[in-house]
């Protein structure tokens, strides 16, 4: 049986991943998202074990020495993994699986699945993303700053991604996405 494609969305926090995702999925019922794992606490809002496996920081320390986790990064301070067994059975049945995950996790999952679809999603400017952090209204001075300094950084790793999308319309950008997911399942050969 031919393998499921591996899609991995990153980009800078603010740019509206979350809402593509969703999106992506919503119109897209085959694919299959990876929840991760995460020592943050919900917010609200948050489904356990839908947006998140919400675990202790013993339970996350427990999934790294069993080596439960395809990848896993430190991010604002806070740990997020993917669960390995979800991704890799999803993948030998044939089903496509999606991870949004940050830019360190993403390169990762390159190194051990150099086949996998990597789409990177960028806000129309940097101002325009301030402007999106700051109205979520969800993070403190310190912390909006913190992100935006991050994804300064996440922005220059853009080129070691597949596709860049930019999200200046939540819709435009979920058909170019379903668009790119299409084009891969045709493809003949996958290096
Ligand atoms: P948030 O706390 O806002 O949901 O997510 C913060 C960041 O962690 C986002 O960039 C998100 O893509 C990333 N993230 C979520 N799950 C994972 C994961 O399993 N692995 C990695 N490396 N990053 C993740």
């Amino acid at each position: 049986m031919q393998q499921g494609i591996l899609i991995v969305l990153s980009g800078p926090s603010g740019t509206g991943k979350g809402t593509i995702c969703k999106e992506l999925l919503r119109s897209m019922p085959e694919l299959h998202y990876s929840v991760s794992a995460t020592t943050r606490p919900a917010r609200t809002g948050e489904i356990k074990g839908v947006s998140y496996h919400f675990v202790s920081l013993e339970s996350f320390q427990q999934m790294l020495s069993q080596d439960a986790l395809l990848e896993w990064a430190q991010v604002y301070g806070q740990y997020y993994g993917t669960p390995r067994q979800y991704v890799d059975e999803k993948l030998q049945n044939g089903q496509d699986v999606v991870l949004e995950i940050d830019v360190q996790g993403a390169m990762k999952i390159k190194e051990k699945f150099p086949q996998g679809v990597f789409i990177f999603i960028v806000p129309p400017s940097l101002a325009e993303l301030s402007v999106r952090i700051n109205k979520r209204g969800s993070d403190t001075p310190d912390a909006i700053a913190k992100r935006l300094g991050c994804a300064k950084t996440e922005l220059s790793l853009a080129g070691s991604y597949n596709y860049v999308i930019m999200n200046d319309e939540v819709a435009k950008a979920v058909n170019k996405i379903r668009s790119i997911v299409t084009a891969e399942k045709c493809r003949t050969v996958r290096n």
